[in-house]
């Protein structure tokens, strides 16, 4: 029978480890706490605020929302980054992105403390991830994929792992932490030939490519575990991976689902990073 892989207990365990950190630096007197930059008030940017703020809230941290109106200059927009920065009761910052085009994104990524840059937005923390370096911070998604494959005892030395994804949010990360980790890693993106052939050859398969469904048995080994990042519209209000779940399930040893697999670990790395900002700062 085919293995779900998901996120629910991961979380649970995450949260309980960061629950009991939390308390003894409360002993001492110390909150860790979260800044979260918002520039505007989309909804979508509300709607993952909330829910960040709940998911802090659960494990007793706190957190502390900057909103500044959509049309904020860059000059403005820098001032209270430093402000941010030089306060010692925040931890880590959260920017939320896309930024309006005023504010360029290539200077504000220098702008962040590398101390509390829990999002990985700072080109000397990213540099850490391609030098192997354990002193940075990681970006969150592909750490919590790491994070599925240690609690679901995956085992990743002298694997065949393919990621279907390139980005610096994610694929390519994501492969210098399977290479650390003793893998054997094959990037894929839009323009890879017999993506199927590739895939099918491998032990782990995973996907972030960002469209509904679009992976069918063919692509997997029997023997894959197949790790789905993708969350895309599925439909009828209803959100799905880029794995086509009712064709694959069945097909395959292990699956992630979506909703629930990836995407709830993904905030819960968020807040172990504020945690480890606030530890490294005390
Ligand atoms: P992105 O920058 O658009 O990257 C998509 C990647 O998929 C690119 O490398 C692209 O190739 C590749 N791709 C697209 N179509 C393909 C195809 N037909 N065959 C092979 N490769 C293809 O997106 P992203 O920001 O990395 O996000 C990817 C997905 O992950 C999205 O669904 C997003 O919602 C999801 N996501 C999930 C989490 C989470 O916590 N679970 C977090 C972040 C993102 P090229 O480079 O050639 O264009």
């Amino acid at each position: 029978m085919t293995d779900s892989l998901k996120g629910k207990p991961v979380v649970v365990s995450l949260k309980e480890q960061m629950k009991q950190e939390i308390l003894g630096l409360e002993a001492e007197g110390i909150q860790p706490t979260m800044g979260i930059l918002r520039v505007g008030n989309r909804p979508d940017d509300i709607a993952y605020e909330n829910s960040i703020i709940k998911n802090c809230d659960s494990i007793g941290m706190r957190t502390q929302v900057f909103e500044v109106d959509k049309n904020i200059h860059m000059e403005a927009f820098k001032e209270l980054f430093h402000k941010i920065n030089d306060d010692k009761y925040i931890h880590g910052v959260l920017l939320f992105r896309p930024l309006p085009l005023q504010l360029d994104m290539d200077v504000i990524k220098y702008l962040i403390d590398p101390q509390k840059d829990i999002d990985c937005i700072h080109p000397m923390n990213q540099q850490k991830v391609f030098e192997g370096a354990v002193d940075g911070f990681l970006p969150c998604t592909p750490e919590a994929v790491m994070e599925m494959l240690k609690y679901y005892q995956i085992s990743l030395q002298g694997k065949n792992i393919v990621v279907i994804n390139r980005s610096m949010v994610l694929g390519k990360p994501l492969a210098m932490m399977l290479l650390a980790a003793q893998a054997t890693v094959t990037i894929c993106h839009s323009k890879t030939r017999n993506l199927p052939e590739i895939t099918s050859k491998a032990d782990i398969v995973i996907t972030g490519v960002g469209r509904a469904r679009f992976f069918k048995e063919e692509y997997f080994h029997q023997d894959a575990v197949v790790i789905d990042v993708g969350i895309n519209d599925g439909g009828n209000d209803k959100i799905c991976g880029d794995v086509d779940d009712d064709r694959v399930h069945d097909k395959v040893k292990a699956i992630t689902p979506v909703p629930g697999g990836v995407g709830t670990v993904t905030t819960a790395i968020l807040l172990r990073h504020v945690l480890e900002a606030c530890k490294k700062q005390i």
